[in-house]
């Protein structure tokens, strides 16, 4: 089995920014996996540094392996990284190659990636996901109006926290424009990613008591995991964390203080680890939300019993839909699972993806 990697930096349609970053691109990092004439695709959202890491760490310990045999390649993978530190670009090298690996097995033998994996589900749930605080009042409007009144996706989420959690009127404000766009009937969702200190964080959600938001991500830093906890135990919404989880134990810690455990396929050790921290969040008791990477979430989400939705965010369904033949719409909320054709389904638009390349 041969592992290669390339980096394709593609630019926002937009400055975009939460509470704790900006950005005016986004790097996607696509592993090969190649045996017998087929060949796997997987990726992840990251530094172009991920691609070196995965030709000269993980592709020699995966040589001589059976390409079906994805557990002994994944924790052949994961022993080579140890001094490389695994969470981190060497996670994400790992997540991007197990993907790979798995999808050759699905293309090797026909099947839908899916299929191979079991599904839980033919349709996965989606929430929209954008809402920049760098985005003005009209932007925000169309993007969200676009959601929820066009292609009828019935929970949104915005960015809030905005400047390490300086800027709160107009987070409140912008939230409050959010119903106003969405209506009664859709549900609202908030990222503050880590902008707020705990008691800010409770301060702002009660002084939105009147927006029923229904979903408050990272209120305070997933590292505070007692923040987490107090938060959640002093406000309605649920409070989700994990999008920054590189592996098992990470998920296992974090349980006991989240109301809804995220998990990104792309960061946590690729699909093999996604399955086992669902695991772990099932017997906390909690369901699981996949972060960003749509389509590269879709396959896994079918399979997860205890999978609430996936993340529709904008930037990579934008980067998606353009480098990929097969990228799946979410029109009514709920995006069907490739089930017609081998492996996760997408093919790169190798011409297009070249404009973008970077390594
Ligand atoms: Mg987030």
């Amino acid at each position: 089995m041969r592992l290669t990697a390339a980096a394709y930096r593609v630019p926002t349609d937009a400055p975009e920014g939460d509470g704790t970053l900006a950005w005016d691109g986004t790097t996607m990092v696509l592993v090969r996996a190649e045996a017998d004439g087929y060949t796997g695709i997987g990726w992840t959202y990251g530094p172009a540094a991920v691609a070196p890491l995965v030709s000269d760490l993980l592709a020699p310990e995966v040589t001589g392996l059976d390409p079906d045999d994805v557990p002994a390649a994944w924790s052949a993978m994961q022993r080579r990284l140890r001094n490389a530190g695994r969470p981190g670009v060497a996670g994400l090298a790992l997540s991007a190659a197990d993907c790979a690996v798995w999808d050759l097995k699905a293309r090797r033998h026909g099947l839908p990636l899916a299929r191979l994996l079991g599904l839980a589900r033919r349709q996965v749930p989606v929430y929209g996901s954008g809402g920049f605080t760098t985005y003005d009042a009209e932007r925000q409007h169309r993007q969200l109006s676009h959601w929820v009144h066009e292609q009828g996706i019935p929970r949104v989420k915005i960015k809030i926290g905005e400047s390490w959690g300086t800027e709160a009127p107009r987070d409140l404000a912008r939230m409050a424009a959010a119903r106003r766009t969405i209506g009664d009937d859709a549900e609202l969702y908030v990222d503050a990613n880590g902008g707020y200190q705990r008691k800010q964080a409770v301060r702002v959600m009660r002084a939105a008591a009147d927006l029923d938001v229904r979903w408050y991500e990272e209120p305070v830093s997933s590292d505070d995991l007692a923040g987490l906890g107090l938060v959640r135990d002093q406000v309605l919404p649920d409070v989700a964390a994990g999008e920054y989880g590189f592996d098992l134990v990470y998920f296992h810690r974090m349980a006991p203080y989240v109301d809804c455990l995220q998990i990104d396929v792309t960061r946590c050790g690729g699909i093999t680890e996604f399955l086992r921290a669902a695991a772990v969040a099932a017997a906390a008791g909690l369901e699981v939300s996949a972060h960003c990477a749509p389509h590269q979430h879709l396959a896994v989400a079918a399979a997860t019993p205890n999978l609430r939705h996936l993340e529709w965010f904008h930037d990579h369904v934008r980067i998606e839909s353009m480098l990929f033949d097969g990228a799946a719409p979410a029109t009514g909320g709920a995006v069907p699972v490739p089930l017609d054709r081998p492996g996760n389904g997408l093919a790169l638009r190798t011409a297009e993806a070249q404009r973008y390349r970077i390594g």
